[in-house]
């Protein structure tokens, strides 16, 4: 049985301050959840939300870093600073890091990699663009994209890591997958991870992203393949944020 994740990916949105007062609404509101939950914040914000965090059980992420351990690579971070600062998981590949800062499946797996290295959680995204689906080639680009990360792995670390698909055309346009679009597409990732590490496929938790909310989350999460969401928009309030976790606990299966 995979347990479900839910994971809020903040993106550049809320100072020290905010984080703290926004991890303080939502707590209340999740302390009986019954699935694993994460919130990704900015680096800056990591030390304000681990004091937050302290008696929880939420997990603290980042939502980036650099493949290597330290050097001459001007405002980047790397897996121990983020560690040190109180992340425990880590986005990976997130579709507007590979839009707007040049990542590749390269650096998806080299910083994939790194992060397992130093005891991160990688929580890794693909997903296909509006223009690849229309053209039917959604199966071959996350299957190049999962390959991608996945290579080199043993099978005990993939099994243990996070897989997020997320279509780039329903992130943060309020165009969601319909359920069995992203059970579909969910399901050909898991099948790739079948062929490339058998048993490992069972294990791994692959999630759904893309305008995931209060609505719409229970549908999502009672399909068989999606094992949670990584929630961009809907994660920045407390209440829809509180309904998208407790949700998972009752999709549980
Ligand atoms: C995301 O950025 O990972 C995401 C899923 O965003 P949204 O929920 O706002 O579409």
């Amino acid at each position: 049985m995979r347990i479900k994740f839910i994971a809020g990916n903040w993106k550049m949105n809320r100072t020290p301050a905010e984080a703290a007062a926004l991890i303080d609404a939502i707590l209340p509101l999740i302390k009986d959840a019954q699935c694993d939950a994460a919130m990704c914040v900015p680096a800056v914000d990591l030390h304000a939300a681990r004091e937050r965090l302290r008696s929880s059980k939420v997990m603290l992420g980042a939502q980036n870093m650099h493949w290597a351990d330290q050097g001459a690579y001007t405002g980047e971070l790397s897996a121990a600073m983020i560690k040190e600062a109180g992340a425990s998981c880590v986005i990976l590949g997130h579709s507007e890091r590979r839009q707007y800062f040049a990542e590749t499946d390269e650096t998806v797996s080299k910083k994939t990699k790194a992060a397992l290295a130093w005891g991160l959680l990688p929580i890794v995204c693909v997903g296909e663009s509006r223009e690849e689906r229309l053209s039917g080639q959604t199966a071959p680009v996350v299957t190049r994209q999962t390959r991608a990360a996945l290579d080199g792995l043993s099978s005990g670390q993939v099994s243990g890591l996070v897989i997020a698909y997320e279509p780039v055309w329903a992130i943060g346009t309020g165009l969601v997958a319909t359920d069995e679009q992203a059970n579909e597409t969910i399901g050909v990732i898991r099948g790739v991870i079948r062929d490339m590490f058998s048993g490992a496929a069972d294990s791994t938790r692959i999630l759904y992203g893309g305008s995931m909310n209060a609505s719409n989350a229970a549908g999502l999460l009672s399909q068989p393949e999606i094992d949670g969401g990584l929630i961009g928009g809907a994660s920045l309030k407390a209440a829809d944020f509180a309904a998208i976790v407790n949700a998972a606990g009752v999709s549980r299966g």
